[in-house]
């Protein structure tokens, strides 16, 4: 039978085109994996991402939660402030949608190079998959009519968008981010922090025992300033800037700085050819909705593939019913992740008093903390639907 089936190609073995090929993988069909750079390169990259519970559901159904379970760090209080107004809110398991309650985390934090190397792991030992990494993946033009599916997963810079010129709209943020990874003393071990400051938003997100990846948004040319100190001249500045009670005790890492900005395809496919993750979509890392917005997105496919229409009609309806279905949920959290920025970087009367009243319906209204969190953690699409089991 897999003799019949047209291979799907992926290009980029990130982790949205890493966890894409697995779950694609299960439907029998050849898959052709491409990424420039080796194994060791895609594997040793220094990030943590921020894991929802709609990551969750997907890692569970993929055979890959249990595995992951002895990497996560999970946290059991989400604690957002606006330094602007000094006022704050703390989130708990216990504001999740009922069916994510037993959990009893918020969300969980999990290293880039622990997630990757399972992944590759997975990738090499599955018999459906080919991977073409580093000088394997051959860089020479292709067609698409080759392949039953082209999936671009290659990034925000995609060179496979570039090359089937799909329409792609970007905004650059005057932010930066700068990311680093610090040892504090004496910390809750289970607790994230959001800050929004009027330079631009501060998470503080658990690595396990006292160690903490801290992504601090900031003008870009201060972000550069900050990544060029001294050790301790780093650490100094961050103190000035930490919610009361945190001190930074060690720098783990070289802390980066990255540009930020928000941009999305309006339109995801083009025949056979998809864009999933960030070669199709990209938001300011506030909230920590990146990669749960990239898998997703993986979801969305790998539910295309077990659906009948899909059974009788082969791959031709896959990619315009994507394009279509994903919609909703891209276009709400990019809007969401820019109002955030805005909002919490204005200093405005109009802007305070908004944010006044948001903090205080937060603080006092419990429903009104389950809908923003299930909103943020299964995703804003879920609150006109049934939560997927
Ligand atoms: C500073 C910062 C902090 C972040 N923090 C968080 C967070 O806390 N939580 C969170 O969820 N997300 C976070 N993100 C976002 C997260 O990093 C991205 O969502 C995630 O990396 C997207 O994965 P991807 O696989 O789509 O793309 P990438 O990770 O960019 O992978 C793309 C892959 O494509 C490969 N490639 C490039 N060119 C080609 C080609 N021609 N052919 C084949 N392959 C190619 C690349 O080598 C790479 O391996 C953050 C991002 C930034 C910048």
């Amino acid at each position: 039978m897999t003799g019949r089936l047209a291979p799907i190609r992926i290009n980029g073995a990130g982790p949205t085109g890493s966890l894409l090929a697995l779950g694609l993988a299960n439907f029998g069909y050849p898959i052709h994996l491409y990424d420039p750079l080796s194994a060791n390169q895609i594997c040793s990259r220094s990030r943590a991402y921020a894991l929802t519970h709609s990551s969750r559901r997907l890692l569970t159904r993929l055979g890959l939660w249990d595995e992951l379970a002895l990497f996560l760090s999970p946290f059991k209080t989400l604690r957002l402030e606006d330094r602007g107004i000094n006022q704050f809110v703390s989130y708990t398991y216990l504001d999740l949608h009922p069916e994510n309650r037993s959990s009893l985390s918020v969300g969980w934090i999990l290293d880039h190079c622990f997630l990757m190397k399972l992944l590759m792991s997975r990738l090499e030992r599955s018999s459906q998959v080919t991977l073409f990494l580093g000088e394997a993946a051959d860089q020479s033009p292709f067609t698409s009519d080759d392949f039953g599916l082209v999936i671009a997963a290659d990034g925000p810079r995609s060179p496979t968008r570039a090359h089937f010129k799909f329409p792609w709209w970007s905004h650059s943020y005057s932010q930066g981010c700068l990311t680093a990874k610090v040892r504090f003393r004496d910390i809750d071990p289970e607790k994230a922090f959001e800050c929004f400051r009027p330079e631009g938003p501060l998470a503080i997100l658990p690595l396990g025992n006292t160690d903490f990846q801290v992504v601090w948004s900031a003008s870009l040319h201060r972000c550069r300033q900050l990544a060029g100190l001294e050790t301790s001249a780093f650490l100094d500045q961050l103190c000035t800037i930490l919610p009361n009670g945190l001190e930074p005790d060690v720098l783990l890492d070289s802390p980066a700085a990255f540009p930020l900005e928000i941009s999305f395809a309006p339109k995801l496919h083009q025949q056979n050819v998809v864009l999933v993750g960030e070669s199709g979509h990209r938001c300011h890392p506030v909230g920590g909705q990146g990669l749960n917005l990239c898998w997703r997105d993986v979801e969305t496919l790998l539910q295309l593939m077990t659906s009948a229409s899909c059974v009788r009609r082969g791959l031709k309806a896959v990619p315009g019913r994507y394009s279509r279905l994903r919609f909703f949920d891209l276009l709400t959290v990019g809007l969401a992740t820019d109002l955030l920025v805005r909002l919490f970087s204005n200093r405005q009367s109009a802007f305070l008093l908004v944010r006044r009243l948001g903090l205080f319906m937060l603080k006092h209204s419990p429903l009104f903390r389950r809908v923003s969190l299930q909103a943020m953690s299964d995703g804003p699409s879920t609150l006109l639907q049934k939560l997927p089991k």
